[in-house]
């Protein structure tokens, strides 16, 4: 259940600075989230990785510091706040709020019928009420709401590569739904196990090294498309042998899913529906 909200609906959005929505959370990162991070915390984007995110995509939260039991964010530095303030996500930059997409607009509604800071933070209801559209500029979410937008478009690019792989050769036609068998657990693989799968993809799906200028994501986003689409090319462009073009399949597709829940996106959803449309394609 959730409550979508208008731009000029007026909430108690200003923050009491507690941080207690920095602990016991599910943020999710993209690629270009990661890079923008990584410049605030002042690390290089593999440490970033390393040390403190699940499969490149969802922050940890194994910070020391509790609250109600839960712990914080790997960022979260109990006495002076978030460490990447700066180049923090768009989960953490929306929250209270929420944003869903259906693929053609973006609505933005917080979870639940009862505003979530006042289970937290009550004494938000004291402090000054500001409109949507307000709080949304005052955190500067312009530029990561584009770039979750560029994310997914490339998300469902790297699905429709992994159709192109399977359809296109004719393998679905020769051998059938047996191709796509796998398609549908990629959603149930935890974001490191289906990481450590991805194996030599994880570094250009996840931490591609680009010329382009991380200060504009839209540009940032379609380098690394274009990145992807060259090295998918190389990769695959010439494959015949169907045991091969399965496991190409299969890999697009988890590139894909990877990324869509990257966006938070649920996994599990993602991969049903796209393994559904591929056994429909086998007939
Ligand atoms: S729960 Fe709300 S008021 Fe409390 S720290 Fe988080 S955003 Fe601020
Ligand atoms: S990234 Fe920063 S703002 Fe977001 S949950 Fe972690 S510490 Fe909090």
């Amino acid at each position: 259940m959730a409550t979508v909200l208008t731009s000029d609906a007026v909430l108690p959005l200003t923050c009491t600075r507690a941080g207690t929505c920095c602990h016991g959370k599910a943020v999710w990162v993209t690629p270009w989230e990661a890079v923008r991070l990584a410049e605030a915390l002042g690390v290089g984007p593999e440490r970033l990785f390393r040390e403190r995110t699940d499969g490149g995509i969802r922050l940890r939260f194994d910070g020391t510091d509790r609250w109600r039991g839960q712990p914080a964010c790997a960022l979260y530095d109990p006495a002076t706040g978030c460490r990447a303030h700066g180049g923090r996500p768009l989960a953490c930059r929306l929250y209270p709020l929420g944003r869903r997409h259906d693929g053609t607009t973006a609505v933005i509604l917080h979870e639940g019928t009862v505003f979530p800071c006042l289970d937290g933070c009550p004494s938000v209801a004291d402090l000054p009420r500001m409109t949507v559209a307000d709080y949304l500029r005052d955190q500067g979410t312009g530029p990561w709401e584009t770039a979750q937008d560029r994310t997914r478009e490339l998300a469902a690019d790297l699905a429709e590569a992994a159709f192109a792989v399977v359809v296109d050769s004719g393998l679905l036609r020769a051998r059938g739904r047996a191709v796509v068998k796998g398609w549908g657990a990629v959603g149930r693989e935890s974001p490191a196990a289906r990481a450590a799968v991805l194996g030599p993809w994880f570094a250009p799906l996840i931490m591609p090294r680009l010329g382009a200028d991380p200060a504009d994501p839209a540009a940032w986003i379609a380098a690394h498309h274009q990145d992807l689409q060259h090295r998918l090319q190389d990769a695959f462009a010439r494959l015949a042998d169907p045991a091969a073009l399965a496991e190409a399949g299969l890999a697009c597709l988890r590139m894909a899913v990877h990324l869509g829940q990257a966006c938070g996106g649920d996994a599990e959803a993602l991969a049903r529906t796209w393994a559904r449309r591929a056994e429909s394609l086998a007939g």
